[in-house]
């Protein structure tokens, strides 16, 4: 019944907005009979109902990621000629062809001409030859080192077979090489996810939207994901490209694009997996926008933590090793309860001025908020989620982000913020009350 499109007819289209008057009127009298007071005007859409019970990321069907094509070879022994990504050594042995019209490298790295970016690479960890993965979307620098890997999947040891034939489905120990391309299927899985969420196109681009008629953003070519071993070279590489002030896994946008520098050897293979899909996340969700504007920093960080967890039954961690939550202390063990100390002492901040926060002032409290404030959205509708993003993404540049937030919102949830808000705390003190 709620779900009913009124006025005339647009799924949830703000671009015209041209109802005349007397339809307005007589939209609001079928409204009154049908469902009682809604109100009408320009971009209304159907208010969803935000009563949500549960968590919606445990009922997750945790597999539910598109698969990417398998790697194949033309013959038993020659080389790879269909692979959903390309690697920079395995074409420079002859191990891999890049078919006809496909992106031949990255063309940049960290804003510089990729000539110009790999002797000073190479440099970088002298001990480790740099692979260099890449895709239409995504290039990944890795200055891994071999080691152990305990939680190699048997679909992964499949995948990494057609380049390295010795693998098995019990090795346990790999390359820096072949770690760098069990990251590269894993980031195809988080990629696929996150397609999924913001329905983008099977280039990995945004689709147009009807929300503001002739706007499209401009996008980045794609985003950069440097892995370390050694916190000496990671060390060098941050303080030689980002800010000082620039923390943990946020990364910086580079002349090329959204750039993250990450550690992958300092902590438990746990926390390593939800470390790289926080910033492998925030890095893929940056690359649709390069202007100002677009989705608000806690929507990013939001959705960063909402991947960071999809996989992972629970929130509770005996110790904050991941470090994808900045700020957190030891003693922080249990988000979900963090979430709703934070509602019942009404800490939570205000959405508006929450959307006008940038990512660096976002507190330990708004990053939790923003985690939940992001699942609870995508329970009460994925459908209206993605359309948020995209009506955001789409916004034209130099709209106050408040604003931005309000219209987009009531153009898709069909609620002013501050009702989306009072749902969302309604949910996590409830969520409370089963305790
Ligand atoms: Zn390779």
């Amino acid at each position: 019944m709620t779900r009913t499109t009124l006025g005339d007819g647009q799924p949830y289209g703000v671009a015209g907005g041209e109802v005349p008057r007397a339809m307005k009127i007589t939209s609001a009298m079928i409204a009154l009979v049908l469902v009682g007071p809604v109100a009408v005007g320009q971009g209304d859409v159907a208010p969803v109902s935000l009563a949500l019970r549960g968590d919606p990321a445990q009922d997750l069907d945790l597999g539910a990621t598109h698969i990417a094509p398998m790697p194949t070879r033309s013959t038993a022994n020659g080389p790879i000629d269909s692979a959903p990504y390309y690697c920079m050594r395995a074409i420079e042995d002859g191990d891999q062809v890049i078919p006809e019209g496909a992106l031949k490298r990255p063309r940049r790295m960290i804003g510089e001409a990729t000539d110009k970016v790999m002797p000073w690479l190479a440099r970088l960890d002298p001990k480790i030859r740099p692979s260099i993965i890449w895709t239409r979307n995504w290039t990944i620098v890795s200055l891994l080192k071999g080691a152990r890997v305990a939680d190699l999947t048997p679909e992964e040891a499949v995948r990494l077979r057609a380049f390295f034939p010795e693998i098995t489905p019990r090795s346990n120990k790999l390359t820096g090489h072949q770690r760098a391309h069990l990251w590269a299927i894993r980031t195809l899985r988080i990629q696929g996810a996150i397609k999924e969420v913001m329905d983008l196109d099977d280039n990995g681009g945004l689709k147009p939207s009807s929300f503001s008629a002739g706007y499209r953003p401009l996008a980045h070519k794609g985003c950069e994901l440097f892995l370390f071993s050694n916190p000496s070279p990671h060390a060098a590489f941050t303080r030689h490209l980002f800010q000082p002030q620039t923390r943990g896994l946020s990364g910086e946008t580079l002349g090329s694009g959204p750039v993250a520098a990450i550690m992958l050897d300092d902590a438990p293979t746990g926390s390593i997996r939800r470390r790289m899909r926080h910033a492998s996340t925030l890095q893929l969700v940056r690359v649709h926008r390069r202007l100002e504007g677009g989705l608000p920093a806690w929507m990013q960080i939001g959705l960063a933590h909402y991947f960071e967890w999809r996989q992972t039954k629970t929130t509770r961690t005996k110790k904050n090793t991941a470090g994808t939550l900045i700020g957190a202390t030891e003693g922080l063990r249990d988000w979900d309860q963090a979430v709703r100390d934070l509602v019942a002492s009404g800490r939570a901040g205000e959405l508006g001025a929450l959307s006008a926060t940038p990512e660096r002032g976002l507190t330990l409290q708004s990053r939790l908020q923003a985690w939940s404030l992001v699942k609870y959205l995508l329970g009460v509708d994925q459908g209206r989620f993605t359309q948020l993003c995209s009506a955001l993404l789409h916004t034209r540049p130099g709209v106050n982000p408040q604003q931005a937030l309000r219209t987009a919102m009531k153009a898709t949830y069909g609620h002013e913020t501050d009702a989306v808000a009072d749902g969302w705390k309604t949910w996590v003190l409830r969520g409370s009350k089963k305790k």
